[in-house]
């Protein structure tokens, strides 16, 4: 079977949160421009919990088109257990990853279907612009970017999860047996053949952001905890730096002492203990942070459950 031709399959994977009020009308424009590649397709649709309609509105959908699949999850997992969830249950050739927002067009997918028939492997949409973002928001992805990509060497400036996978990706995805899910770090730690194509983030088609500031925080936390190990070494820096400031003071403090004038040591005293106290508790939390992602995984617990399975 040549890749891509008419007997071929295409996953779509979308993750679904609160997005009742306007899924119908992306679905149709989605649909459309599926129906506009040679190829079969699925559509596998994870409603993550959602406490408005979302699954009523994809249970409509699914008695008008009979390529749709859909689960429900039990509560909310949380985009990236979502698109886990998803990614299991596809059995595409080639598999696309999209939000379910339209903020990732699907106009776009006719060309990276195009550029994984020439051989791509991973077809990765990236963000040209955020021109719908706020400038604070700008400016901590860009930091998170920044900092991500000096400490593990994966340099994710503008990628999205807006992604197209070869099977070959995916089968390689599924052996990743981590509970800690960062979706874009662990694609880009997968490699392969990679294309990139730019894309412009349209508004939101409806409702609004299902992700709040501390989730957001906790996504780069583990994605800094799961990709890179830095931290920890850079604590080992610090106690060495320490350490040669100690042996330093500590040769003074005796001389001054052997010498007979060891009274003004006081300051000496109260800068070490500021110093390290501000040290080994910094260091602490920082392992603190590692070991919690260790009870994580050592847990073995599911990364989501299925309440309901529709194919
Ligand atoms: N989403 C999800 N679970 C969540 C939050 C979001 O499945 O807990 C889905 C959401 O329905 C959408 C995608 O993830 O399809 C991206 O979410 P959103 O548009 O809220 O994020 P943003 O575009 O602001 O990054
Ligand atoms: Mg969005």
């Amino acid at each position: 079977m040549r890749k891509g031709d008419d007997q071929s399959l295409l996953s779509l994977v979308i993750p679904l949160y609160r997005e009742a009020s306007h899924f119908a009308e992306s679905i149709k424009e989605i649909i459309a421009i599926l129906d506009g590649i040679s190829m079969r397709y699925e559509l596998v649709l994870i409603d993550d919990g959602s406490p408005d309609n979302t699954w009523e509105v994809i249970q409509q959908q699914r008695a008008q088109f009979p390529q749709i699949k859909a689960a429900r999850l039990s509560r909310n997992f949380g985009k990236e257990a979502a698109l886990a969830a998803g990614l299991e249950h596809v059995s595409g050739d080639a598999v696309v990853v999209m939000d379910g927002d339209l903020q990732h067009p699907p106009q776009l997918i006719p060309q990276m279907v195009e550029q994984w028939r020439e051989g791509a492997e991973v077809v990765e949409a990236v963000k040209r612009s955020r021109a719908t973002e706020s400038a604070s928001a700008r400016l901590s992805s860009r930091m998170f970017y920044v900092m991500f990509s000096r400490l593990t060497g994966f340099d994710l400036h503008g990628a999205s999860d807006y992604k197209l996978m070869d099977r070959r990706v995916v089968d390689a995805w599924r052996g990743m047996g981590e509970r800690n899910l960062f979706f874009r770090g662990m694609n880009a730690w997968l490699g392969f053949r990679r294309v990139q194509i730019q894309y412009d983030v349209d508004e939101r088609a409806g409702g609004e952001s299902g992700w709040s500031k501390l989730q957001l925080i906790r996504l780069a936390m583990t994605a800094f905890a799961s990709f890179s190990s830095a931290p920890l070494y850079l604590l080992i820096g610090a106690g060495f730096a320490f350490a040669i400031l100690a042996v330093i003071l500590g040769a003074q403090t005796l001389f001054h002492k052997l010498t007979g004038n060891a009274v003004d040591g006081f300051t000496t005293v109260i800068l070490l203990l500021l110093i390290l106290g501000c040290v080994s508790m910094l260091g602490m939390g920082l392992i603190g942070i590692y070991v919690a992602r260790i009870y994580e995984e050592v847990k073995q617990r599911p990364r989501y459950v299925i309440a309901e399975w529709k194919a």
